[in-house]
């Protein structure tokens, strides 16, 4: 950003030299150097990414599945490398296990539907957990009351770590599907995925790991984790909005109706019947997001070339020294305090409004986010409106985290 400063390599990753990837990060904003805190809501994009949308609009756009024409056959073939990349990168078994969404919110929702509307019944329950994101626990109430079923909450104690010694007691017969965050978006807290997994499919239950937090922080195996749904948001991982994936194990997705119905999903179609099409195409209907799955699939290259292992240190250095400095500052107080933390830090400042904090910050060039962050139910259980927010992302540097700890003591000053 400015010259004269240290070069902050973590681990063999020059973060500087990848910041210059990142248009953005050489914006200014209020005329100062943008320093950009709120990687949570959504990354920057590299050019690598944004290139790739320019490409395809630019050279081959073209709808896929459809054309035998030269153009649609490169769209097509580019749209399904997309998928292959995807695939590989979290280890499934099969790419047809990948399917498009629009993002986790969509994906969350064509499992909640399409596996509700087939295996749940009156009486029967759906377990999440107290730190569950808006879109996580909506469409599962949606259709819990359209089947009467009902939904149950793993709670958390006061440093926003799940109350795992309640959960055996919570895996009751009736659970047909546990649905958790493996990365609380506002708490930061790394969740037991792996203990969740075992225990539920001890009972043979289903698992569903929000993802839309873990994916750009460390690395994920489907192998190796063994859940039954994954859930993402390309914007989250570098890349373009409007696109993310469901990861599905093929013999829950080949067992759930499909969730739209349109052009794409069918392999026939008359008056009286329309035969479905094979994964992952059942779950596509429509003309897809062709641009937004390329530039994802570029975003996966980019992840892929810089390391998520590399990724996972830097950021990990960085959440400690973010941790020290934030907790020097007089009157901040954490919200959410587990050990195992990624991404973002919550924390109030005295008795200053985070809305207030938020503002005072912008006006410094520096972004946070401030709010309930789309968990009032965790704001509830804490017994405040809000939270201010910094999350991170590998290219953040140790400079802004400094500039974050003078922006707050100078709001501090301003509000006092
Ligand atoms: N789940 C978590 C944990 C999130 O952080 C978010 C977004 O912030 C979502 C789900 C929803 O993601 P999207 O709005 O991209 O669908």
């Amino acid at each position: 950003m400015t010259s004269n400063h240290t070069i902050p390599v973590a681990g063999t990753l020059d973060i500087l030299r990848a910041r210059i990837d990142f248009p953005l990060l050489q914006e200014l904003v209020y005329g100062k150097p943008l320093v950009y805190l709120d990687n949570a809501a959504t990354t920057q994009k590299p050019l690598q990414v944004i290139e790739a949308l320019e490409h395809y609009y630019k050279t081959y756009n073209s709808n896929v599945h459809r054309g035998v024409h030269f153009l649609s056959q490169i769209a097509t073939e580019a749209y399904e490398i997309a998928r292959r990349k995807i695939a590989k990168f979290i280890n499934a078994a099969h790419e047809y296990e990948v399917i498009f969404t629009k993002g986790t919110t969509n994906g969350i929702n064509l499992v909640a539907s399409s596996f509700g509307r087939h295996f749940l019944k009156e009486g029967d329950e759906v377990l999440i957990s107290a730190m569950e994101h808006h879109s996580n626990i909506v469409p599962w109430q949606m259709i819990c009351e359209e089947k009467g079923a009902q939904l149950k909450v793993i709670p958390i104690d006061q440093d926003g770590v799940l109350k795992m010694e309640l959960l055996d007691e919570l895996l009751t017969d009736k659970v047909k599907i546990v649905a958790v965050t493996y990365v609380s978006n506002t708490l930061g807290t790394v969740n037991p995925i792996r203990e969740i997994i075992q225990k539920a499919h001890a009972k043979s239950i289903p698992v569903l790991i929000d993802g839309a937090q873990a994916i750009q922080h460390m690395p994920v195996d489907m192998q190796e984790l063994d859940a039954d749904f994954f859930v993402c948001s390309g914007h989250k991982m570098y890349g373009p909005t409007g696109i993310g994936f469901l990861y599905g194990k093929e013999k829950w997705l080949n067992a759930m109706p499909p969730f739209e119905g349109g052009g794409d999903m069918i392999k026939t179609v008359t008056f009286e019947k329309t035969v479905y099409n094979e994964l992952p195409f059942k779950f596509e209907a429509g003309t897809p997001d062709i641009s937004g799955a390329i530039g994802l699939g570029a975003a996966v290259d980019y992840i892929n070339q810089t390391g998520i292992r590399n990724i996972e240190t830097a950021e990990h250095e960085l959440m400690q020294y973010a941790l020290d400095k934030l907790s020097g500052i007089e009157g901040l107080r954490f919200v959410g305090n587990a050990k195992e933390r990624a991404g973002g830090i919550s924390f109030l400042v005295g008795d200053i409004h985070p809305y207030d904090l938020g503002e005072l910050l912008d006006k410094q060039s520096i972004a946070v986010r401030t709010g309930h962050h789309c968990t009032q139910p965790l704001m509830d259980f804490f017994g405040i409106p809000g939270t201010v927010r910094a999350s991170f992302a590998f290219y953040n540097t140790k400079e802004e985290i400094d500039a974050l700890v003078k922006g707050i003591e100078f709001a501090k000053r301003m509000l006092a």
